[in-house]
C-alpha cells in the first residue's frame, strides 16, 4: 500500500514537473514574443537620500505589458528568461530605454539622474555587453556617464573571477557599479574589500525586521559602518516605514529605496518628480 502510495506520489510529481516544463516553453515563445512586438517597458523607481529625501538616482525595473494579461511583473518571467538567454536581447532594450530617456530629460530642460540596470547572468557572460554598454554611452555622449548597473552578490559569487574583470570594465568606462541584494549570498563582510564596487545595497529581508529586531539592527549597522571604512556607499532597499527610515538614518546609510518613499513608477511621472523637485 506504501508503495503503491509512493508511485502515484512519484507519478504525480512527474506529471506536476512535465506541466512546469510545459508552461515554461510556452512562457518562452511567449518571451520571444513580446520581444518582438515590443511589449517589454521600464518603471524607475526613485533612489533618495537618505539625509535629505532628495531624489538622487534611479533603478530600472522591468515590466512586460502583456496584450491581454495587462503588465506581469519579473518575479514571473525573469527566471525562464535568464535560462533561456532571452535576458540578454530584452536588457539592451532596458540599457537604451534609460539611455533615451536619459536623452529626452536633458532636452527638456529637466536636471537627469544617474539610473541604474540590473544585469543578469546571461548577461554577464555574453560578450556583447562591454560593447552595448559602450554604445549606450557613446549614443547619450555625456560628460559624466548617468548609467549604472547592478549585480547580486550570488551572480558575483558564482562567477567570481570572470564577474571581476567585467566589473573592472564596466567601470573603466565611468560606470558605476552596485552589489545587489547584499546579505542573500555567501560573501562575508571582509570579503568586500576585494570586489570592485561603488556601491552596496543592503538586501530588504534585512530592512524588513530592522526596527523590531536588534540584532538585525546591529548586523545592518556593521554593514553599514564596514562599506564606509571602504569607501563604498550604501543602499538600504525596501523601506516601508518611517521607523525604518529613521534608524537608517541614525546609522549614516546613504540611499535609501522604498514603497516609503516612492514606488516604482512609469517614466512620465518619473519625470514629472524630478522636474518638480528641480523647481520646488
Ligand atoms: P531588485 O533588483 O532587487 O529590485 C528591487 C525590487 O524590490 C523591485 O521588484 C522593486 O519593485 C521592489 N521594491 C522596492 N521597494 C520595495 C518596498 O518597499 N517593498 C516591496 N515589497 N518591494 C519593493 P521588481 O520590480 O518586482 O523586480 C524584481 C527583480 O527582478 C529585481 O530585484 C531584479 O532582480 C529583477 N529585474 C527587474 N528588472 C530587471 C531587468 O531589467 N533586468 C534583469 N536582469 N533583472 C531585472
Ligand atoms: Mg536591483
Ligand atoms: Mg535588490
Ligand atoms: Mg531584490
Amino acid at each position: 500500500e506504501a508503495k503503491k502510495g509512493g508511485r502515484d506520489r512519484i507519478r504525480f510529481y512527474t506529471r506536476e514537473v512535465n506541466e512546469k516544463i510545459r508552461e515554461d516553453i510556452i512562457l518562452e515563445s511567449d518571451l520571444r514574443k513580446a520581444l518582438e512586438d515590443k511589449e517589454f517597458i521600464i518603471q524607475i523607481q526613485p533612489l533618495v537620500q537618505v539625509t535629505t529625501g532628495r531624489i538622487i538616482g534611479g533603478e530600472a525595473l522591468l515590466r512586460w505589458n502583456h496584450k491581454t494579461k495587462g503588465r506581469i511583473s519579473p518575479a514571473e518571467f525573469i527566471s525562464v528568461a535568464e535560462d533561456t538567454g532571452i535576458i540578454v536581447p530584452i536588457g539592451e532594450r532596458v540599457f537604451k530605454e534609460v539611455c533615451d530617456f536619459t536623452k529626452t530629460l536633458m532636452n527638456q530642460g529637466i536636471l537627469p539622474v544617474p539610473v541604474s540596470v540590473n544585469l543578469a547572468v546571461p548577461q554577464i557572460l555574453h560578450s556583447g555587453l562591454l560593447d552595448s554598454i559602450h554604445s549606450v554611452l557613446k549614443e547619450s555622449d555625456l560628460e559624466k556617464p548617468l548609467l549604472e548597473v547592478e549585480i547580486t552578490e550570488s551572480v558575483i559569487m558564482n562567477n567570481l573571477d570572470y564577474a571581476v574583470t567585467i566589473m573592472n570594465n564596466i567601470r573603466s568606462m565611468g560606470v558605476k557599479v552596485a552589489l545587489d541584494d547584499f546579505g542573500t549570498g555567501y560573501s562575508s563582510l571582509s570579503y568586500l574589500k576585494n570586489l570592485p564596487i561603488d556601491k552596496l545595497k543592503i538586501d530588504k529581508s534585512f530592512i524588513d525586521d530592522i526596527v523590531a529586531s536588534d540584532s538585525e539592527q546591529a548586523i545592518v549597522k556593521s554593514v553599514i559602518d564596514m562599506a564606509k571604512s571602504l569607501g563604498i556607499e550604501t543602499v538600504a532597499e525596501g523601506i516601508e516605514m518611517k521607523e525604518q527610515w529613521e534608524i537608517l538614518r541614525k546609522y549614516g546609510c546613504d540611499v535609501g529605496q522604498g514603497y516609503y518613499m516612492y514606488r516604482p513608477m512609469d517614466l512620465e511621472d518619473f519625470r514629472e518628480v524630478l522636474e518638480k523637485q528641480m523647481n520646488g
